[in-house]
């Protein structure tokens, strides 16, 4: 069984600390969901584990089964096993879905190995009818034009194809309309099991009712604040994020 561990990650966007200080473990086949207010670090998490480089990584440690993900590039990830979704997922016109998927496998084979065209295609047929997804969509050129649901869809398929270990999900705030959040849960759910950890970061409870989590977290202010279970997320919705904020304001007394 695979681990991803977050340990102490501290991120600056420029000389700005915004995540001070996370720890989290992940196991293959567990669902952990971090939530929290706008503005509190989030996508900030989430986008300095996928490498971008404006996040600067002041202290700490990302690790993938023992190895650092932060010491990997973008692809060394990706073939280490790691998925990171997308939350304003790139056009790219001209190249067809299928194409671009097969791309992506290939360039997580090793050197001298050969794809075997047949055996992609069958693969990918199979994730398309287990995803509910028409034949027609890999077709179309990657995101271009795309609605917000057509966008998570090929996401969805992406990680399916790709079948990494763990997959980090950033469902943010805006454009996310019930379709989408739809798409993106029925094919979390289709892909939940022991070999698959998924790290999804939501600021809407709704995509909760949805995916149930095993694992809930709330950051606040750059830190995960409270964890919990599944019922963690509805005493959020019953209470709101100030409950949170009063009882981090009480303990600070
Ligand atoms: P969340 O996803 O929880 O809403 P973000 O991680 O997007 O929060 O943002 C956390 C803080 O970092 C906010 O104060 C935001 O203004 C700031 N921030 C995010 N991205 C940038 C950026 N590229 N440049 C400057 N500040 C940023
Ligand atoms: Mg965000």
């Amino acid at each position: 069984m695979s681990l991803l561990e977050i340990k102490d990650l501290h991120i600056s966007i420029g000389d700005k600390p915004i995540v001070k200080g996370v720890t989290l473990t992940i196991k293959q086949g567990e669902v952990h969901a971090i939530m929290g207010p706008n503005g509190t670090g989030k996508s900030t998490l989430a986008k300095a584990i996928a490498g971008h480089p404006d996040y600067i990584i002041t202290d700490g440690e990302v690790l993938l089964d023992s190895r650092s993900v932060l010491a990997m590039q973008a692809d060394e990830r990706a073939r280490a096993g790691m998925f990171l979704a997308f939350q304003y997922p790139s056009e790219i016109p001209g190249v067809s879905i299928a194409n671009f998927l097969r791309a992506a496998v290939q360039s997580r084979m090793t050197e001298g190995e050969e794809l075997d065209a047949a055996g992609y295609y069958k693969r990918l047929y199979a994730k398309m009818d287990m995803l509910k997804i028409d034949r027609k969509f890999t077709a179309r050129s990657v995101n271009e034009g795309f609605s917000g649901g057509e966008k998570k869809r090929c996401e969805i398929l992406q990680m399916a194809i790709l079948e990494p270990k763990f997959a980090l999900m950033d469902e943010t705030d805006s454009g996310l309309d019930i379709d989408a959040l739809r798409i993106v849960a029925d094919g979390v759910n289709t892909m939940r099991g022991p070999g698959l950890g998924v790290l999804l970061i939501t600021h809407y409870q709704r995509l909760l009712d949805y995916i149930v989590p095993d694992y809930v977290h709330v950051m606040w202010d750059g830190r995960l604040v409270k964890s919990g279970d599944k019922s963690l997320a509805l005493e959020l919705e019953a209470k709101g994020y100030d409950w949170v904020k009063k009882e981090l304001a009480a303990a600070t007394v």
